[in-house]
């Protein structure tokens, strides 16, 4: 370890690996701290089940928002595979236990199962019609997330192409997606259904004035310009692994189990101060923090006033299959791929947790 970098990197979590890349290639001197003793921060593949000997990927899971670009950039061996289940939605049809199942595979299985709910086409057609904004949508906008921020003027002005455009523009960023969802949808399942790639992670609701709803829908919707989520063979774990070695092969320093003690942010240099096998002090010309900004405000001495926004919760639920009744195949079609196989990641917002645990007809086991 030298005494002065070009660039420190704090934390080792998929973007600090991405940035000592593309700067190590660029020439510059890096060096990236992490505290944990394993890389990758919520990209990660840990032994979930202790009685299980099955690596899972324990937060993130699914790649959508990841660059094609930046695969081919750094030259990531990744294989990510298609999932057949785009979504599965239990729900109660005169008491009996029923589900809506979309497919990514077979359009005909996903208008069958909406058919099922809904008793009609009507619905089937009105979601993919509103799928089709987020399309255009990101068909416009996805190419510009790797570049400096447009002004949101110019971006509207890319939107006045035709009606398509137009209403694309004006659903996800004018107005509160709750109008948009319910000018197109009319089955309060579906628009929840399709409300949930609003919420992940973020405490909003469909007509939520601040648009926080819309930004975290269109996030969830762009990725590579088809919004699909797709499993990564290996998990998490194997994407970060390949980000690691990239960052390596660039040339970049990587030290784990590093504690932080303070960081000098005032002068032209910037200095931190750690603990790893001894007190360690490094200068370097820039600091990326790739972490909160609560954690940061520690670090440089100031008080950290969250947004009122910045509150969310979300239940990440791994349901063994082979002790949750409710995660077994109900019918045909339901997902049985490997992933489903080896545990079962369930993403619900807590307030549906209710809901799901009575539709399964059971209570949901703490653990799970
Ligand atoms: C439950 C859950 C599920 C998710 N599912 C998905 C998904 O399926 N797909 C997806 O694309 N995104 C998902 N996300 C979001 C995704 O995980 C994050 O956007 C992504 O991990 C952010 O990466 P990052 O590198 O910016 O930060 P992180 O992965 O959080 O990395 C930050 C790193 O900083 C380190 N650090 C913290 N404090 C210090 C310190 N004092 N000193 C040194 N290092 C420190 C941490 O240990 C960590 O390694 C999910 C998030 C959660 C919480």
């Amino acid at each position: 370890m030298k005494s002065q970098y070009d660039v420190v990197i704090l934390g080792a979590g998929h973007n600090g690996l991405v940035a000592a890349s593309y700067l190590g290639r660029a020439g510059l001197s890096v060096l990236l701290l992490e505290k944990n003793n394993y890389i990758g921060g919520a990209a990660t593949s840990q032994k979930v089940f202790p009685d299980y000997d099955a690596q899972l990927s324990r937060y993130s899971y699914l790649v959508s928002l990841l660059p094609e670009k930046i695969i081919r950039d750094l030259g990531l061996k990744l294989e990510l595979r298609r999932r057949a289940t785009a979504s599965f939605t239990p729900y109660l049809n005169h008491g009996q236990q029923d589900g809506l199942l979309l497919s990514n595979l077979d359009e005909e299985v996903s208008r069958q199962s909406m058919f099922e709910l809904t008793g009609n086409n009507t619905e089937f057609e009105q979601m993919k019609a509103f799928y089709n904004l987020s399309r255009v949508f990101a068909e416009k906008v996805w190419d510009t997330m790797l570049q400096p921020l447009i002004a949101k003027e110019e971006f509207r002005r890319r939107f006045d192409a035709d009606d398509v455009s137009r209403e694309a523009w004006r659903s996800l960023v004018e107005e509160p997606l709750g109008t948009a969802i319910e000018r197109y949808l009319k089955n309060d399942l579906v628009r929840g259904l399709v409300f949930t790639d609003a919420k992940i992670g973020v405490l909003t609701h469909p007509h939520d004035p601040s648009l926080l709803q819309n930004r975290c829908f269109i996030y969830h919707l762009i990725g590579n310009k088809t919004g699909e989520w797709k499993v990564p063979v290996g998990g998490m774990g194997a994407v970060a692994r390949e980000l690691e070695q990239a960052a390596r092969k660039a040339g970049a320093e990587i030290l784990t189990n590093v504690e932080l003690r303070s960081l000098g942010v005032s002068g032209k240099q910037r200095t931190v101060e750690f603990y790893k096998d001894g007190q360690q002090t490094v200068e370097a010309r820039y600091l990326l923090v790739n972490f909160g900004r609560n954690v940061l405000a520690k670090y440089i001495g100031k008080l950290y006033q969250p947004d009122a926004t910045d509150e969310g919760s979300v239940l990440l639920p791994y349901i063994d299959r082979r002790q949750h009744s409710c995660a077994r195949p109900a019918r045909e079609g339901f997902p049985d791929d490997d992933v489903v196989r080896a545990g079962c990641a369930m993403e619900f917002v807590c307030a549906r947790q209710q809901d799901h645990a009575k539709a399964c007809g059971e209570k949901i086991h703490p653990e799970h």
